[in-house]
C-alpha cells in the first residue's frame, strides 16, 4: 500500500527540488507507477500546478512538459504528423485510456523502465532531457545516469527531416512488451532503439550513404530499404548488437530473435 503522511501542490520548480532533496519526500506525478508495492513516502510533490502539462511545437523543436499524459501525445497532431504515427504506435498498447490519461510523460522518462515504450520511442530521435538542476542531457546520456533527486522538466525533440517507425511484440494486448523496437533516420544516419530486453531501451546508430561504415561493415546506400537481402543481414546485425535477457514473459533468444524480425519490418516500414 502507499502511505502518504503529506501533500504538497508545490507553487515553484525550485520548492519542488527543495523538498525533493529530503530522502523520503518524492515527486509524484500521475501516480500510477507508485502506487504499485508497499511505499511510505513523507512529503507527496506534486508538480500539477506548474502549467507542465502542455506540448508546445515551434519551428525547431517540440517541448513535452514532464506532466503532459501519454494520452495527450497519443492525440498530438503535430506529433503525429512529425513521426508519422510512430508515438501515437508506441503508446496506444499501455493498459487502456483512462490510464494513459494518468501516466506521464516524466514518470515514465525519470523511471527508466525496462518495459518502457515510451523511453524507446524517444531515443530513436534527436532529444534532450531538461532536468531542473542538471539542465539539458540527451536522452542518449540520460538513460545511464544514476536516479538521483533532480527533476524532469521537459522534453525537447528536435524537428529535423526524419523517418521513423515504432514496432513492439507483446503476449497479450495491453501487457508489457516482450520487445519494443523503434527505428529511424535523421542526420544521415539510422538509429535503431530496441527497448523491453527486458532492461531499458538502448540504441545502436549506423551512418547512411557514402560514410564509412561502422561495424557493419557495409555501406547503406540511399534506398537500401528495398533491398530485402540487405535489410535481413543488417537487422540480424543489429538485433546482434544488444543483449538480451530472460523472465517469466519470454526467454532471451526469443528477444532476440523477434528485435531481429521488428527490426526488419520498421526499416521495410521508412521505404514509405
Ligand atoms: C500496470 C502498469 C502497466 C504498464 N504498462 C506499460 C507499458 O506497457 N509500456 C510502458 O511504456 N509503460 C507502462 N507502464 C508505465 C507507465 O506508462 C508510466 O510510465 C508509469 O506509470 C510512470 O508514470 P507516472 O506518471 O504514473 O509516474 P509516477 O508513478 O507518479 O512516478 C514514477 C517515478 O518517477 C518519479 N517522477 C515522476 N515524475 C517526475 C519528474 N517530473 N521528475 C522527477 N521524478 C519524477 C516519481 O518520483 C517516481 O519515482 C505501466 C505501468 C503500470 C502501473
Amino acid at each position: 500500500m502507499l502511505t502518504i503522511n503529506e501533500y504538497r501542490k508545490v507553487e515553484s520548480l525550485e520548492e519542488a527540488y527543495e523538498l525533493n532533496q529530503k530522502k523520503n519526500n518524492k515527486i509524484i506525478a500521475g501516480g500510477v507507477w507508485m502506487k504499485i508495492g508497499d511505499r511510505r513516502i513523507a512529503t507527496a510533490i506534486d508538480l500539477s500546478g506548474l502549467g507542465l502539462d502542455q506540448i508546445t511545437e515551434t519551428d525547431t523543436e517540440f517541448v513535452i512538459g514532464a506532466m503532459t499524459t501519454l494520452r495527450e501525445i497519443e492525440k498530438h497532431a503535430g506529433l503525429a504528423a512529425y513521426t508519422d504515427g510512430a508515438i501515437r504506435e508506441s503508446v496506444r498498447h499501455i493498459v487502456g485510456v483512462q490510464f494513459r490519461n494518468c501516466a506521464t510523460v516524466g514518470g515514465s522518462i525519470f523511471g527508466r523502465f525496462g518495459f518502457s515504450d515510451v523511453l524507446t520511442v524517444f531515443l530513436a530521435m534527436d532529444t534532450q532531457v531538461e532536468l531542473y538542476h542538471a539542465g539539458m542531457v540527451s536522452l542518449k546520456e540520460f538513460i545511464d545516469m544514476p536516479y538521483d533527486n533532480d527533476i524532469l522538466v521537459a522534453l525537447h525533440v528536435a524537428k529535423k527531416p526524419i523517418r521513423i517507425a515504432y514496432l513492439s511484440q507483446r503476449n497479450t494486448a495491453t501487457d508489457f512488451p516482450v520487445v519494443a523496437c523503434a527505428v529511424s533516420e535523421y542526420d544521415g544516419s539510422l538509429h535503431v532503439s530496441i527497448g523491453a530486453r527486458p532492461v531499458h531501451a538502448r540504441l545502436v546508430e549506423l551512418p547512411l550513404g557514402s560514410g564509412e561504415p561502422d561495424g557493419f561493415g557495409k555501406q547503406l546506400p540511399e534506398g537500401f530499404e528495398k533491398d530485402e537481402a540487405l535489410v535481413k543481414e543488417l537487422a540480424t546485425w543489429c538485433a546482434d548488437q544488444f543483449t538480451y535477457g530472460s523472465n517469466r514473459r519470454a526467454g532471451a533468444d526469443y528477444r532476440k530473435h523477434v528485435a531481429g524480425v521488428l527490426i526488419r519490418r520498421a526499416i521495410c516500414s521508412l521505404e514509405k
